[in-house]
């Protein structure tokens, strides 16, 4: 029965299935013919028992395909033992390479959809490396520059309103990234103006507000501080949330544009004020450098916001994109531009000392003479912001290459974006994508010396992530069945590097397959001889949460999903130093890394060979080498997490963070329901939580067990227990492959039924970062009781499910 469901869900839905050619029969091996005689030869009483042993045999190696020996370690079906493998892998890729492929990717614009040279290059590339790669095109709605102006005007004094003559232009921004003689990618023609992803198009004339971060609680301060918002300009500095929700909250409360802004306040010590020199000549931020980014209402769903939750077909119907993304204007400023925008405000209205101290961190224009009073400005100052957008339903292509496993229904997904904000992108995403093409060449290496993986192993260029993880959420909401079926884990690397600090967010089921890598490539940093990428970092491995490509696959699928890369260095805790990231802008260019990010591109490679070693091991072990004791042990420290903000809730306490995270979302109603009675409702999590760590444990022994014994060189004639060990490896790595799916909730999280899992969401309030339990915490949030108490009972029936589908 399984195959009958396997094969018609292939033919109908599989993109590689049909691509993938059986071997034709090999002469077979004499003991082959032996199993054969000896199973006639047995008695009927065994019959039953053999059918039910050759039935996995059927979909495993061994079989179908040249090898003898079914299972066992990987050195036995190939003409590569997995240790030739792994130093393939560790030593084929090359700084020069990824250099070469990060040229190539930065010498042009590649916004999403007009990046077709660099759809057939990649995959020419992946062809000539040995990979099999097609192009998987989607038809998205999607928006791309025509203009833009910021002007501020002032009324002559003693003129009246209506004269014509009576404004005249007391700033023109120049929206402009200054042409940098050293960078060569600043210089050219078609480079990529700036704007916003999704936003909308206008021509609006207005006062302005200066509204901080722009968070939902900047907000209500102003309103607190009766400052009127209605009909004016938004202008808020970068940071704490993602731009989208600025946009979203400016756009509620009847505000009529955005300005964004980049504050170097944020830019930790790596300052002109703190005496660093600016870029080009120094680290720190260039003065005019601009986040271009995406405005689209991310933490409500991804993708093609008129096709959510089906692929973007040609022909497919299309929703109203009203709520999915902005309807005022926003545009994205440097802080050149913002300085006299900010200034013209100074002594008007209240100053940040006279509200909290949200208002008063990281002022990092005050030494250009900026007070960030927050006006609004008065009648006679008003910003006239232009924004023209062209709205288009247009092509999107993935790049997919395929290396067919001997197991077609156990599949490794790895992918990157491809598509930037500007022409660089050196670091967001082009290093992953160099970095990606050293991993495929080395596979094409192993190909090459006769390696065959045992599972299947999926290579994905995304195009649009940028605008809103379009390329993969398309990818995956067409294939979702064959993925639901056979996807066994996600490896994505967007930014491979911008600095020297290692960090991982990843479903705890991928843990220890990291922690062993990282300790098997050598960091570049050789300030101790021999000290590997693990031995410089702190462990830390954070939860998923939105940002980038795994997100349909993480959060929509229930797919394990894993990230990685090197951060900047000042992100180290007690770190100073390094070089300010130009994030989305013309200076996150070849020149940058090549002179700041990656000198040398020794972290490229280094990442590289961590992703070719994580996708070896995930594709090698017979016994697939997730750990189900970890998963488990994070969901109770989550679940513990989570009481302890009830157990402050009710004692009245409340900390920092919680003070600092409230500062994103609307301020708390009364409370419906009891706290109390949810308190109580924590122990049938806890309960279920221990149920399933000792399922997992049991489960994790067993695999391990029966890793040991495929590691055994079973003689033919115990055939039998070779059946045996097939039959339970098969089963082991089933329950392996389908635990994730077990946390899908089909119903989704309130008002954002995309999202379905029920313990890894981003943000509602912030659209990045990763909440855990998200239904559950957003109802403690808003102080809705009665609906947490749902949420406990929606998670604890997805923990028993859990520990069902272990057992
Ligand atoms: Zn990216």
């Amino acid at each position: 029965m399984a195959r009958t469901i396997l094969s018609e869900k292939m033919d109908e839905r599989t993109p590689l299935i049909a691509t993938v050619h059986v071997a034709p029969p090999r002469r077979r091996y004499q003991h082959n013919i032996l199993r054969r005689f000896c199973t006639i030869a047995l008695g009927s009483s065994l019959i039953a028992l053999v059918v039910l042993f050759l039935l996995p045999v059927a979909l495993l190696p061994g079989h179908r395909h040249h090898t003898p020996h079914p299972v066992g370690p990987p050195h036995h079906q190939n003409a590569l033992t997995f240790n030739e493998l792994q130093t393939i892998l560790l030593e084929t890729p090359k700084e020069e390479k990824a250099q070469e492929w990060s040229k190539y990717y930065t010498a042009g614009p590649h916004l999403a959809g007009k990046n077709y040279s660099q759809v057939t290059w990649t995959q020419e590339r992946w062809q000539e490396f040995g990979i099999k790669a097609d192009i998987v095109a989607y038809d998205v709605y999607i928006n791309y520059p025509l203009g833009h102006r910021l002007a501020l005007y002032e009324k002559k004094k003693g003129k009246s309103a209506d004269d014509a003559d009576t404004w005249k232009v007391k700033f023109e921004a120049s929206l402009e990234e200054d042409v940098l003689e050293e960078d060569e990618t600043t210089q050219l023609e078609n480079r990529v103006p700036t704007f916003h992803g999704y936003s909308a198009s206008g021509n609006v004339t207005a006062p302005y507000v200066y509204v901080n971060y722009g968070t939902y609680q900047d907000f209500e301060d102003l309103i607190k501080a009766n400052i009127s918002l209605e009909g004016k300009i938004a202008v808020a500095k970068y940071g704490g949330i993602f731009r989208g929700l600025k946009v979203k909250r400016a756009q509620d409360l009847g505000m009529v544009g955005t300005v964004i802004f980049t504050d170097p306040g944020d830019d930790g010590d790596e300052t002109e004020e703190n005496g660093v020199e600016l870029y080009p000549e120094g680290p720190a931020r260039n003065p005019s450098s601009v986040q271009r980014g995406s405005t689209q209402f991310l933490s409500v769903a991804p993708g093609d916001p008129t096709t959510p939750g089906y692929p973007s077909k040609p022909g497919v119907p299309r929703q109203p994109v009203d709520g999915a993304i902005p309807s005022i204007p926003s545009i994205p400023i440097s802080y050149v531009d913002a300085i006299p925008i900010l200034t013209a405000l100074n002594g008007i209205g209240p100053s940040p000392k006279s509200f909290n101290k949200y208002w008063q961190r990281n002022l990092g224009l005050k030494y250009k003479g900026v007070e960030y009073n927050v006006g609004p400005s008065p009648d006679n100052l008003v910003l006239n912001l232009v924004n023209e957008q062209e709205y288009v339903t247009t092509p999107l292509w993935d790049v997919i290459g395929v290396i067919n496993g001997t197991l077609a229904d156990e599949v490794i997904v790895i992918g990157n974006h491809r598509d930037a904000w500007i022409a660089g992108g050196a670091g967001d995403p082009n290093s992953g994508s160099a970095a990606l093409n050293e991993v495929i060449r080395s596979f094409g290496v192993a190909l090459s010396k006769g390696w065959k993986p045992l599972r299947t192993i999926v290579f994905a260029s995304w195009d649009g992530e940028e605008y809103g993880l379009i390329g993969s959420t398309e990818w995956v909401e067409e294939y979702l069945p064959w993925l639901t079926h056979a996807n066994v884990a996600y490896v994505n690397v967007d930014v491979a590097t911008v600095g020297p600090h290692f960090k991982a967010s990843a479903s705890p089921l991928l843990n220890k397959v990291l922690y062993e890598v990282v300790e098997l490539v050598q960091s570049p940093n050789q300030t101790i001889a021999g000290q590997t990428v693990g031995d410089l970092w702190d462990k830390e491995i954070s939860t998923m949460g939105s940002g980038s490509d795994f997100t349909a696959f993480q959060d929509f699928a229930g797919i394990p999903s894993i990230d990685f890369g090197f951060g900047p260095a000042a992100e180290a805790p007690g770190d100073t130093g390094g070089a300010v990231y130009h994030y989305h802008s013309n200076y996150d260019s070849f020149y940058w890394m090549n002179t700041y990010g990656d000198p040398g591109f020794h972290y490229h490679a280094t990442v590289a060979k961590l992703w070719a070693l994580f996708t070896a091991r995930l594709a090698e072990a017979p016994v697939i080498p997730l750990n189900a004791t970890d998963y488990a042990i994070a969901l109770d420290g989550y679940i513990s997490g989570v009481e302890s903000k009830v157990d402050a809730l009710i004692a009245g306490i409340t900390s920092e963070t919680d003070v600092d995270e409230a500062r994103f979302r609307p301020t708390t109603p009364a409370p419906k329901g009891s706290v109390h009675d949810l308190k109580l409702s924590f122990k049938k999590l806890h309960k279920a939580a221990r149920r399933l760590r000792k399922a997992a444990e049991a489960h994790d022994a067993w695999a391990a067990e029966l890793a040991e014994e495929a590691g055994e060189d079973l003689p033919w004639w115990k055939w039998l227990s070779k059946l045996k060990l097939i039959f339970n490896i098969r089963k082991v790595n089933n329950k392996y492959k389908f635990l994730e799916r077990k946390f899908l909730h089909q119903e989704g999280l309130d008002g954002r039924p995309w999202f379905k899992h029920v313990v890894f969401a981003p943000g509602l309030w912030t659209g990045y970062a990763g909440a855990v339990f998200p239904g559950l915490v957003e109802a403690i949030d808003a102080k809705d009781y009665g609906n947490a108490a749902k949420w406990v009972g929606i998670i604890e029936g997805r923990l028993w499910d859990a520990v069902g589908s272990l057992k």
